[in-house]
């Protein structure tokens, strides 16, 4: 029986100084995402996002489910950033920060030229009949994927319910948790899908990052391409009055996307400097410059002038600044406690021959990550009784807890609405709050 080849495109292996740096970054971040479970800031994990607490935890910032908002500034900043950075150095994120990049390059792929070997011993046994060698070889690369794809779901998991609950339920039966057993399943199905078959099809097909290309580069973004002025006409190296591309499809093959960077810049490349790489080597071989494949602009490539501002960029600029200014200081400026006085389920207020009666629910919610001890009481009238239950109240970080206030004015003493203002104050800290209300009610 014979196989055909695999539908993935089988990438050469390539070295230089870009795959150098590229690998670098590549095991730098994988390094910090495996180990910020592990870093503890303020008692809490550096970066957990607690969905059953309704809570987040950054660098030692608190955020509980009032800060929902503040989200906002997170997702636009990231959009934002990514559409600059594309605007400065097209696909760069693609290639040197993508999750799907960083595992498929520096992980999954290391993986099968390790067990099956270079490129051309990898596609010729994929064409090849089967043997024991082969399909053990396979089984081997098969494995290796599923249990990588089970480690990265189980350190994704983590962010969201924390190490030691994952180091739980992974020894625990899965009936015990299975919404946590059912997303580790199914986000390794996915990413054993993705990283070990689908691969650059991702990429090329589905995001849509990829699509919008075409309105994020001008032609002063610096992207991946082909010095066609030096480059053309093609033609082998003992041809005379040729450019310097020799056609050896060296930047072909080592392409991830299976594209030619000759043909211009094209939706599909990545921005991965494979091709750079291969081709300075092809180059520095035949003793030319390096840099006929190259990060340039459009314009550069051409030999026009390089711009790094204009108008787009600087308003991009002074927009990334703004954002950034609002957003700290919608971060910094956050209250470490929120105090919501509500007047009591019910009757606005009742009247008896002893008096008229408000009643008032005060709600707490402490925002910071450490237990906090508030202090609660009352300003209004003078003739008015208060109690207040409980007076001083314990809250556990992020937790929220309500106060009762009950308030009588004696009959006789009520001689119209007027205002109460309770006032609330941290143990230890000078950030008091007061929050008011009206006492309501009518004489008998
Ligand atoms: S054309 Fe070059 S930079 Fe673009 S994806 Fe292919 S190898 Fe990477
Ligand atoms: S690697 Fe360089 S010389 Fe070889 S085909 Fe590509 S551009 Fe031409």
């Amino acid at each position: 029986m014979v196989r055909k080849s695999l539908p993935i495109v089988q990438p050469a292996d390539v070295r230089g100084r870009y795959h150098r740096a590229r690998h670098t970054v590549f095991w730098l971040l994988i390094a910090l995402w495996a180990a910020l479970p592990w870093i503890s800031v303020g008692g809490h994990p550096a970066v957990f996002l607690d969905v059953e607490g309704r809570r987040f935890f950054l660098f030692g910032a608190t955020f509980n489910a009032q800060d929902t908002w503040l989200l906002f500034f997170l997702a636009t900043g990231i959009v934002f950033a990514l559409v600059y950075l594309t605007a400065v150095a097209g696909r760069v994120f693609c290639g040197w920060m993508c999750p799907h990049t960083v595992f498929l390059e520096g992980v999954f792929r290391r993986v099968e030229r390790l067990v099956e070997g270079p490129r051309e011993r990898r596609i010729r046994a994929n064409a090849a009949p089967w043997t024991l060698a082969v399909v053990g070889r396979k089984v081997v690369v098969q494995t290796v994927y599923l249990l990588l794809s089970f480690a990265i779901a189980h350190v994704v998991l983590s962010y969201f319910v924390s190490l030691p609950n994952v180091f739980r339920m992974v020894r625990a039966r899965p009936a015990e948790h299975p919404e946590a057993f059912a997303w580790a399943f199914c986000m390794t199905g996915i990413l054993y899908f993705d990283l070990a078959h689908f691969r650059e099809r991702l990429c090329t097909s589905f995001c849509p990052y990829g699509r919008l290309q075409g309105v994020l580069i001008d032609e002063d973004s610096v992207v991946v391409g082909y010095d066609v002025k030096r480059g053309e006409p093609r033609g082998k190296v003992s041809e005379t009055n040729k450019g310097d591309c020799v056609d050896c499809t060296r930047c072909v093959v080592v392409c991830p996307t299976g594209i030619d960077i000759r043909e211009g810049l094209q939706l599909e490349c990545v921005g991965c400097s494979a091709c750079i790489d291969a081709c300075d080597e092809v180059m520095g071989r035949l003793g030319r410059a390096p840099g006929l494949v190259r990060y340039d602009s459009t314009h550069g490539l051409a030999g026009e002038r390089r711009r790094f501002w204009r108008p787009r960029i600087v308003l991009y600029t002074a927009l990334l600044l703004l954002g950034g200014a609002v957003a700290t200081a919608a971060a910094t400026l956050r209250p470490d406690y929120e105090v919501v006085l509500l007047r009591a389920p019910g009757t606005p207020y009742v009247v008896t021959p002893d008096g008229v009666y408000n009643a008032f629910d005060l709600h707490l919610v402490n925002k910071r990550g450490t237990r906090e001890r508030f202090r609660v009481t009352l300003e209004g009238d003078s003739d008015m009784s208060v109690r207040i239950e409980p007076s001083d109240i314990e809250l556990d970080a992020l937790a929220g807890g309500h106060v009762a206030i009950g308030t009588r004015v004696p009959s006789e003493r009520f001689h119209g609405d007027f205002r109460v203002r309770v006032h609330v104050e941290r143990t230890g800290a000078d950030d008091p709050r007061e929050v008011g209300a009206t006492f309501l009610g009518s004489r008998p």
